[in-house]
């Protein structure tokens, strides 16, 4: 008999939950709400859908959409649910949120092998245990686990900077150097004059940002503008001063053209995102401003004029596990094996990201730990979860984790369907080996 005890029915803890009981697991889930809600969450349902009703786009050229169709390959437990529950939203999945979460929470309060528990955890449990208590956990669990992994490697909010697709990127401008030519020349570099300049510190000025959520602006003001000055968004840091980014983050010393010798006035690094060099990272631009705002002022930089953006930058409350340092490739803790972390608090980013790392923790638990393809959006999200890094971040499902094409194709319509295509592919294999 195998049991288990899995602490946050949210997304996936709800996906893992279900997934081991169908595979002959005793699973106890322990749920806080609603005896204690999170500053989120409003129901008392399992899964619950904290924010927008969306699961993103369906199809199959769009990042969110190839992992939706590798998800239901894999045999995802969740979303079919979302699927039956689904509201008219063109290609997008869509969910009535009350109905989704009513109806995950009777498949859990029905199946014969899962006990569900109405209480807040704060302590480990001895044995097997996932903990899958999300972006908000509570204060309590978060104490015991600051304890177990250490200051360092526990995060209480993520700083996310924007990410461009590489070929979207003018090499005419943009040059390959890093600062006084020391190591490789990993770093690509938009080279800014004082007119440039100025005119992007004023459009940051100006830029148009997201309204943090109320218990988001007491949390950011007490921890991360006090501690965390690293993360400090890029508007902000031009809202300090004029100079501030260009002896900052924008410092362009050590970065003169190398063809023409000429010295930037100030400028902004990109660092590639994997070692295919297919996407690049804008290095110190997390920000609050809205999605369209991130598009329209990076656009004014020279080279980005035409920047297709693969993901884009934000900074959230997130509690989350720095699980490139201290995960077993299972999931696992490498200073406990019995204790295993899933969802956001693993290191993803979203609704159905959080599902699918709960449907990975439990197929291993299942004993299938075998890693889906590098050319898959599952395998590429794994490995980021678990493979070496500095400054590790959260990480959603986005075409700039695949590797290059052996082809290049230049139309980005036929681009998307050759990666879809490839992936399906793979994984297909992958599935029947
Ligand atoms: C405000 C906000 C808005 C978001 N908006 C979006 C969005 O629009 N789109 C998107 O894709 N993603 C969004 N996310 C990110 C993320 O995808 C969701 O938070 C997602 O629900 C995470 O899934 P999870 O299973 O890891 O955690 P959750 O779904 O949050 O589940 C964790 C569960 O654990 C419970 N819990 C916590 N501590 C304890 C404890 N000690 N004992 C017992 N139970 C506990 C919680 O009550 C909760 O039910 C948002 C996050 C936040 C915080």
């Amino acid at each position: 008999m195998k049991n288990i005890t899995i602490i946050g029915a949210g997304l996936a803890g709800s996906e893992a939950a279900l997934q081991l009981a169908d595979k002959g697991w005793n699973v106890t889930l322990y749920e806080m709400r609603p005896r204690k809600m999170t500053p989120a969450h409003e129901t008392d349902f399992c899964a619950e859908v904290v924010c927008s009703n969306s699961f993103k786009s369906e199809l199959p050229t769009t990042a969110g959409g190839l992992l939706k169709q590798e998800m239901q390959a894999m045999g995802c437990a969740l979303l079919p649910i979302a699927q039956q529950h689904r509201v008219p939203a063109g290609n997008a999945l869509a969910i009535d949120r009350a109905a989704f979460g009513k109806a995950v929470t009777r498949r859990i309060e029905s199946h014969p092998r899962i006990t569900f528990v109405r209480k807040e955890i704060t302590s480990l449990p001895a044995g097997k245990v996932i903990i899958a208590t999300g972006p908000l956990t509570s204060d309590g669990l978060t104490a015991t686990l600051l304890q177990t992994v250490g200051n360092e490697q526990l995060y209480f909010f993520d700083a996310i900077a924007p990410i461009v697709s590489a070929d979207s990127i003018d090499r005419n401008v943009i040059y390959e150097k890093t600062r006084y030519d020391k190591g490789n020349p990993d770093y690509l570099n938009i080279p800014l004059n004082r007119q440039q300049y100025d005119v992007f510190v004023e459009a940051l000025n100006a830029g148009q940002k997201h309204e943090a959520h109320e218990f988001e602006s007491d949390f950011f003001d007490d921890i991360r503008f006090q501690f965390y000055e690293n993360c400090t968004p890029i508007e902000e840091l031009a809202r300090r001063g004029r100079e501030t980014l260009r002896y900052g983050v924008m410092r362009g010393v050590g970065l003169e053209n190398p063809i023409t010798g000429e010295k930037p006035y100030a400028a902004l690094q990109l660092r590639a995102e994997n070692t295919d060099k297919t996407a690049y990272n804008l290095v110190g631009c997390q920000t609050m401003l809205t999605y369209g705002e991130q598009k329209r002022i990076l656009r004014t930089l020279p080279g980005l004029e035409n920047a297709v953006f693969l993901r884009y930058g934000s900074i959230h409350r997130n509690t989350f596990l720095n699980g490139p340092h201290i995960f077993n490739p299972d999931f696992s803790l490498k200073l406990n094996p019995e204790l295993f972390i899933a969802g956001q608090l693993a290191g993803v980013e979203g609704y159905v990201e959080s599902i699918l790392s709960g449907m990975l923790v439990a197929q291993c638990l299942n004993g299938n730990s075998a890693m889906p393809p590098e050319v898959t959006i599952t395998g590429q999200l794994w490995r980021h979860l678990i493979l070496p890094k500095n400054n590790f971040q959260p990480m959603n499902a986005n075409f700039g984790l695949l590797p290059a094409l052996e082809t290049p194709i230049r139309d980005k319509r036929k681009k998307k369907e050759a990666f879809a295509h490839r992936s399906m592919e793979a994984m297909k294999k992958f599935l029947n080996q």
